[in-house]
């Protein structure tokens, strides 16, 4: 088979088609395998009633599965939908937002493909723009959506460390400039794989410098507020027409169908309807249909505020003490938890790879992911720091969770230890 350049660089070893092959092939073994590396959101009992009540609900109201399955939306998505979600908007944050500031992806990733490929590439002007993401590690889902090569530029962050072995990443302003070959600014918050929160005054700052530079600033609040609020520290949700906004069902509990919101000016909006429209002719409309009676009630917010921030959180602490008290005589750090669903350990000095650290605890029944794929704009960038971090999520069941994070304990303990061979 020839294949087009768009086809040899969407099938060539892309870090998240590697990522998502492990797993995969992980996860098919009779083996039992402890799962500490997917990013999917936890099974939270009582969402998953709400969910199962809602479809039941859904089936029963006449005609209305037969419309949302039986036939296709507009390509921003469902208008209802829209109107719903920019009303809690208005309402509970003061965003002057409307139904057409609203537009409906396939997941947020989706989202992405269209977003960065929209505002960075070869342009009429002659100039090959890029997406800046002002700090590095980020989200592996955005290195390889660009159909143009090379569409990132990041930056290393700056390192604080705090207390009781924490530390926190921060973004280097020094020197930042945004230039006319930068088509976008993308920042995660709260960021996967890190579980940081960049501050209030970081976000003004990167909106400060997006709206000099006359360009977006892409704000993934896949894990953020209103919901599913996986935030565990008091932040202000912020939004205006020069940002856009992209958020997700995912998190709240349904990845499986594939629902992502952006918010963002009605230019966007457009432009982005008319991705979905050549690529999907319209997005799904069941999650929509889930959601919106939620979103109308505002009970969204309650289960995001009351079920979930609190779950995540528990989590995160007993994660967090755990490698703490097990790796308490190394020089390993683990950045704050201040969000999303993972914690990201740092080994600092670490005599082997976090590459071998990995292979070795798949042959010991734990999938983790190995903290290199998380620095993309910052390939050629040979800092040793990329080989020191592992992410592990902890949204799996809480004994197993235990059982593989003092597995990936012993095994650090062994590889301080062991020679770098
Ligand atoms: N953004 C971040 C930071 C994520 O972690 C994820 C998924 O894990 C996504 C976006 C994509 O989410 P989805 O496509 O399921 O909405």
């Amino acid at each position: 088979m020839q294949l087009s350049s768009f086809g040899r660089k969407f099938c060539q070893a892309s870090g998240t088609l590697k990522l998502m092959d492990d797993l995969g092939e992980a996860f098919s073994s009779e083996r039992e395998m402890i799962n500490l590396g997917g990013g999917n959101p936890s099974h939270i009992a009582s969402i998953e009633a709400l969910f199962r009540a809602r479809l039941g609900v859904l089936a029963q109201r006449p005609g209305e599965l037969e419309r949302v399955v039986g036939e296709y939306g507009g390509p921003g998505g469902d208008g209802a939908f829209a109107e719903s979600l920019s009303r809690l908007l208005r309402a509970e944050l003061g965003w002057d937002v409307g139904p057409r500031n609203v537009c409906v992806t396939n997941g947020s990733q989706s989202a992405f493909f269209g977003l960065f490929n929209l505002l960075a590439g070869p342009c009429d002007d002659g100039i090959n723009r890029k997406i800046m993401l002002p700090m590095a590690p980020e989200y592996i889902g955005y290195a390889d959506v660009g159909i143009a090569p090379e569409l990132f530029v990041s930056r290393r962050p700056m390192i604080d460390f705090l207390e009781d072995k924490l530390f926190k990443y921060r973004v280097d302003f020094t020197g930042l400039s945004v230039g006319s070959d930068i088509g976008a600014i993308c920042v995660s918050r709260p960021t996967n794989p890190t579980g940081n929160v960049l501050t209030d005054d970081e976000v003004s700052a990167l909106r400060e410098l997006a709206r000099e530079a006359d360009v977006p600033l892409i704000l993934d609040d896949a894990y953020g507020a209103p919901f599913p609020n996986i935030i565990f520290g008091d932040v202000n949700p912020v939004w205006d027409e020069d940002m856009i906004l992209c958020m997700s069902l995912s998190k709240l509990g349904l990845p499986g169908i594939r629902t992502g919101i952006v918010v963002a000016s009605e230019e966007v909006v457009r432009a982005l309807s008319a991705v979905n429209a050549i690529l999907s002719l319209a997005p799904g409309s069941m999650g929509p249909a889930l959601a919106i009676d939620l979103i109308e009630s505002g009970e969204i917010l309650r289960i995001s505020r009351e079920v979930i921030e609190p779950h995540y959180r528990d989590r995160a602490a007993r994660a967090t003490d755990l490698l703490r008290e097990e790796l308490c005589d190394y020089d390993v750090f683990v950045h704050k938890p201040e969000g999303a669903i993972f914690v990201w350990l740092w080994c600092r000095g670490l005599p082997v790879t976090n590459a071998v650290l990995y292979e070795r605890l798949k042959e010991r029944g734990v999938v983790v992911v190995s903290g290199e794929y998380f620095f993309p704009g910052l390939e050629e960038d040979d800092w040793i720091h990329k080989r020191e971090c592992l992410r592990l999520t902890y949204a799996d069941d809480p004994e197993k969770v235990e059982r593989g994070l003092r597995i990936v304990a012993e095994e650090v303990r062994r590889a301080y230890g062991a020679d770098a061979s």
